[in-house]
């Protein structure tokens, strides 16, 4: 779509429509999970791919305002560029403290509320795994907006320490100044960056990895050299399958979860918020698993 082209919808006014605005989503689990989600509740809504070019961003978010619309996700690289084309932001800090949102909301007087369900989502995911992570010292990989989701849920979740490494150094600096001023003064919880050189003995004394990167998205990288893993471990991928690293965990006695519960769980989040009803998770989630096998 060019600059000057105008982000059109329609939305039969029987039928609410929700959808991804995002750059590249062709792939996206995210369709066949919440149409499975609002099929369960027997509602005629359509969850729709909504691919758009920045220029058009602020048409596609005025086009939420519609009657027949219930609002968006949005991925990346929107989830901050949209932030002041909302009207209302969450109550909960997530949104003002990452600066970016994933859920916008049509309220019924047409104004729109930005939400951020990937902290939730995070947090959810790492229950569903049996994993309790207040107390835990955590390995971070990535800088970029998942990291920051997790970062911040994780030190609310009262982590004992979280040491963070980022192929670009600058990058990290940001996630910790966020968490900072997040925590004003200081940090509750304390950041280390770490150098290459100090990965293995952080991985040594910590019992959560996440690997917020997309390596190992091409099922040939790791992103950090596979001994040393250990048994005490949980390693998180937020990738959507398994991944070398996730196998490489399991092959070392660790527990591993993949990134598609925490797909499941901020998606939930989402369709709660847009409807005010359940969100039927086992069904999102065996969906979004069918929706995963077909595009292999
Ligand atoms: P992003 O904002 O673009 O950040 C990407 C991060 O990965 C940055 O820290 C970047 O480092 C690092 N990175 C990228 N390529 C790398 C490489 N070749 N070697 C080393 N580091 C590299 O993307 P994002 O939104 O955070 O997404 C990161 C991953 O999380 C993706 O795989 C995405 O699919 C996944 N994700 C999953 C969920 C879920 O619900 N499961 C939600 C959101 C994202 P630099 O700072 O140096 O560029």
């Amino acid at each position: 779509m060019g600059s000057s082209s105008t982000f059109r919808v329609s939305a039969p006014s029987t039928q609410h429509t929700v959808g991804l605005i995002g750059a590249t989503i062709a792939r996206s689990l995210s369709p066949a999970m919440q149409n499975a989600a609002f099929l369960y509740h027997d509602l005629p809504d359509r969850y729709t791919l909504w691919p758009v070019a920045e220029a058009d961003v602020p048409a596609a978010i005025a086009a939420m305002r519609a009657p027949g619309m219930r609002g968006a996700n949005i991925t990346i690289p929107y989830k901050s560029v949209v932030l002041p084309l909302v009207d209302v932001l969450g109550a909960d800090p997530d949104v003002r403290v990452l600066g970016a949102l994933n859920t916008i909301v049509r309220r019924v007087d047409g104004t729109l509320l930005g939400l951020n369900t990937d902290v939730d989502g995070f947090l959810r995911a790492l229950d569903a795994a049996g994993f309790k992570p207040r107390g835990a010292r955590v390995v971070l990989l990535g800088a970029g907006g998942a990291a920051r989701a997790v970062a911040w849920g994780l030190v609310q979740a009262a982590i004992e320490s979280l040491a963070l490494i980022n192929r670009s150094i600058d990058r990290s600096a940001d996630l910790v100044a966020m968490l900072e001023q997040a925590a004003s003064p200081r940090p509750r919880v304390p950041v280390v960056v770490l150098s290459d050189d100090d990965v293995g003995h952080a991985i040594e004394e910590a019992t959560l990895l996440v690997n917020a990167t997309p390596v190992g998205a091409d099922g040939l990288q790791t992103p950090i050299e596979p001994a040393h893993l250990h048994p005490r471990l949980l390693v998180c991928d937020l990738i959507y399958r398994s991944t070398p690293l996730l196998r490489a965990a399991e092959a070392r006695g660790a527990a591993t979860q993949d990134g598609l519960e925490m797909l499941v769980q901020q998606g939930g989040l989402a369709f709660e918020a847009w409807t005010g009803l359940a969100a039927p998770l086992d069904v999102m989630r065996r969906a979004a698993l069918e929706a995963r096998e077909r595009l292999v």
